[in-house]
C-alpha cells in the first residue's frame, strides 16, 4: 500500500462546536434551568460561554488528561460542559443522579474526578456524598448569582467564574483517540462501568446519526432531546444537532405532559427523543386534554423496545413517525434505527409499518452487527428467526472498559451486548430479550419483551412487565405485572381474554397482578427487583 496524501486533521469534539458557531452561528438554544427563567441564546453564544468555562476550568487546575464530573439535566450549562470539557482536552463523566448514593459515589471516585459541578436540584445530595469523594478538590453550583447557594460544600458559582474570563480560545489540537466522556453503565449487575468515548467516536457517531437512515436532520429542525444528557450524551442528539444547525431545545428535568407540551408547541419542535416511558405519560396527557403535538414530525425512542400500540398511536393520531432505535452505553450509544426502505414499502404500507413497529431498527454503517447462535457457536443466518447473542463491532464500540486492564472484546473484536436477538433479510434488527431476562419455561424459550409489547396494547394498560419466576413443574413460568392508567379498572380476566388471539398459548402468562413497577436509573423496567418480589409467587 501506499500512503494516502490527504490531510490528517484529527475528528474533535471543538471542531462541532466551532463549525456551529461559524455556519449556523445565529441558531438558537432554548433551555429551561432549574428556578431560572428560560434561557435563550444560539450557537455563537455557545461557542462563547464554552470558552469561557474552559478558561474557567483551566483557572481552577484543570489540566489536559483530567476528569470532570457533571451532575446535571438537560440544560444550556450543562450543554457548555459536553464542550468546554472535551474541548480543553478534559474528560467530562456525566454522573447519573438517578443512580444510588453509593453507586454515584462510587463512579466519581472510580473517574477520579477533581471537579463537580452540579445543578442547584443536587445540593442535598452532594452535600450528602461529599465526606465519601475522595478525589473532589472543587465544587461548583451551575446557576446564576442570584440563586447561587455554597451550601456545606462550599461550591463556587459558575456564572460567576465564568463570567471573568475571555469569551475566545484557540482549541487545542488533541489526539482524536482521546477520551473526551465517561459515561458508567446503570451496574444493575455489580458495579458501574465506565465506557470512555474517544473524540473520533463521538464524531463519527454524529456524523451517522445524522444520516438520512437515521434521525435525517436538516437546518431546518427543531431539536428537543428528552434523552439525558447524562446517560449515554443523550443519544448524541447535542452534536448532532450542531453539525446540522438544527435549533436546540432542552427541557431541564420537566417530563411531565404540559411541560413537554409548553416547549413542543411553544418552540416548534419538530424532533423529539426519549425512552418509552416519557412518551406513554405525554401521549396519556395529550389525549386527557385533546391537544396534538404541534409540527412534531418524528420521535426518537429507544432505552427500551417500543410498544407497538405507541408507534401506532403516533402515526395513526398525530401523523408523528417513530424511530425506534437500540443502542447502549457500550456502542455511543447508536446501534440500529428503525428507518423504511424501498424493498420494505414495496410490500405495502401495512406490512412496512408492522415490520417497523416490531423491530428495534436496521444496520447503519459504523455498527456490524452478528447474531451468533449460542448453542452450536455458529453465526447465524439473516433470516429473521434464528435468535442468539447480539455482537457488535465498529469504530464507535468500546473495546475495554475503564480502567479495567484487559479487553472485553473477542479477537475478532466482536463485543456481546448480552441480548438476544434476530437479523432478517432486510438488515433489521429485533431484541427478544435480554440474557440475564429470559425466561426458559420447560427447556422452551418465551420472549419477556415480546410479550410485554402485546400487553401493553391492552385498554388501560400503562407498563406491562413479563419477569419469569420458578415454577414446580415448568422450571418458571412468565408473570405479568401490570400498572394501569390513573383510574382505569384493568381486570386480569380482561388482560388475558385480551392476550388469548395475540400470543401462542403456551405463553399465556401463569398469573397476572397488578402493582407498580419499579424502573432502573435509565428508565428501564427493573426485572431484577420485580423477580426478587415475586420468586415465590408460582410456588404455591
Ligand atoms: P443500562 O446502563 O441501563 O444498561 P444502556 O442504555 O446501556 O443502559 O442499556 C442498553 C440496553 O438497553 C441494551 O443492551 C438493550 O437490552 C436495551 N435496549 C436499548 N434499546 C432497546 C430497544 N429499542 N428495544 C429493546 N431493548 C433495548
Amino acid at each position: 500500500m501506499i500512503p494516502g496524501l490527504m490531510q490528517d486533521a484529527p475528528l474533535l469534539i471543538s471542531g462541532i462546536l466551532t463549525f456551529a458557531a461559524t455556519a449556523h452561528g445565529g441558531r438558537e438554544i432554548v433551555s429551561r434551568a432549574v428556578d431560572e427563567p428560560l434561557w435563550r441564546y444560539d450557537y455563537a453564544g455557545l461557542a462563547r460561554r464554552s470558552a469561557q468555562a474552559a478558561h474557567a476550568l483551566a483557572a481552577l487546575g484543570v489540566a489536559s488528561g483530567d476528569r470532570v464530573t457533571s451532575l446535571a439535566w438537560n440544560t444550556q450549562r450543562h450543554l457548555e460542559l459536553f464542550y468546554a470539557v472535551p474541548g480543553m482536552g478534559a474528560v467530562l463523566h456525566t454522573a447519573n443522579p438517578r443512580l444510588f448514593d453509593e453507586q454515584i459515589v462510587y463512579t466519581i471516585n472510580h473517574a477520579e474526578s477533581e471537579v463537580l459541578l452540579f445543578d442547584k436540584t443536587f445540593l442535598p445530595l452532594v452535600e450528602r456524598i461529599a465526606g465519601q469523594l475522595t478525589t473532589i478538590n472543587t465544587y461548583v453550583m451551575l446557576a446564576d448569582e442570584e440563586r447561587h447557594e455554597a451550601g456545606a460544600v462550599g461550591a463556587l458559582c459558575y456564572e460567576t467564574l465564568i463570567a471573568a474570563q475571555p469569551d475566545a480560545i484557540a482549541w487545542p489540537r488533541l489526539d482524536e483517540n482521546g477520551g473526551a466522556f465517561l459515561c458508567y453503565t446503570s451496574g444493575t449487575t455489580g458495579d458501574p462501568k465506565g465506557v470512555l468515548y474517544s473524540h473520533r467516536a463521538v464524531v463519527l457517531h454524529a456524523y451517522a446519526a445524522g444520516l438520512n437512515s437515521a434521525f435525517g436532520f436538516t437546518a431546518f429542525d427543531v431539536v428537543m432531546p428528552c434523552s439525558s444528557l447524562y446517560h449515554a450524551t443523550a443519544w448524541g442528539l447535542p452534536f448532532v444537532a450542531l453539525l446540522c444547525g438544527t435549533k436546540l431545545v432542552l427541557p431541564c428535568d420537566k417530563m411531565d405532559g404540559a411541560s413537554l407540551q409548553e416547549l413542543i408547541v411553544g418552540e416548534g419542535v419538530t424532533f423529539t427523543g426519549g425512552v418509552p416511558t416519557i412518551w406513554t405519560m405525554y401521549l396519556a396527557w395529550l389525549e386527557q386534554h385533546d391537544q396534538t403535538p404541534g409540527v412534531l414530525k418524528r420521535v426518537v425512542i429507544g432505552g427500551s423496545a417500543v410498544p407497538r400500540a405507541m408507534a401506532q398511536t403516533f402515526k395513526r393520531e398525530y401523523g408523528v413517525q417513530v424511530l425506534q432505535i437500540w443502542g447502549m452505553t457500550e456502542t455511543c450509544p447508536l446501534g440500529v434505527v428503525a428507518t423504511p426502505t424501498p424493498a420494505l414499502a414495496e410490500l405495502g404500507e401495512a406490512a412496512m409499518d408492522e415490520a417497523i413497529w416490531t423491530r428495534q431498527g436496521r444496520l447503519q454503517f459504523g455498527i456490524e452487527l452478528k447474531v451468533v447462535d449460542e448453542e452450536t457457536g455458529e453465526d447465524a443466518p439473516f433470516d429473521g428467526e434464528t435468535s442468539g447473542a447480539l455482537m457488535v463491532r465498529g469504530p464507535w464500540v468500546l473495546k475495554r472498559y475503564f480502567r479495567q486492564d484487559q479487553d472485553c472484546v473477542d479477537a475478532d473484536g466482536w463485543f456481546d451486548t448480552g441480548d438476544i436477538s434476530t437479523l432478517d433479510q432486510y438488515g433489521f434488527m429485533r431484541i427478544t430479550d435480554r440474557k440475564k431476562d429470559v425466561i426458559k419455561s420447560g427447556g422452551e424459550w418465551i420472549s419477556s419483551i415480546d410479550l410485554e409489547n402485546v400487553a401493553v396494547g391492552c385498554p388501560g394498560v400503562k407498563v406491562a412487565a413479563v419477569v419469569g419466576v420458578p415454577h414446580p413443574k415448568w422450571e418458571e413460568r412468565p408473570l405479568l405485572v401490570i400498572e394501569a392508567h390513573e383510574g382505569e379498572a384493568v381486570t386480569k380476566e380482561a388482560v388475558l381474554e385480551y392476550l388469548a388471539p395475540r400470543i401462542v398459548k403456551w405463553w399465556t402468562p401463569d398469573d397476572v397482578v397488578f402493582a407498580a413497577v419499579p424502573l432502573t436509573a435509565t428508565g428501564k423496567i427493573d426485572k431484577k427487583v420485580l423477580r426478587e418480589a415475586w420468586k415465590g409467587h408460582l410456588m404455591g
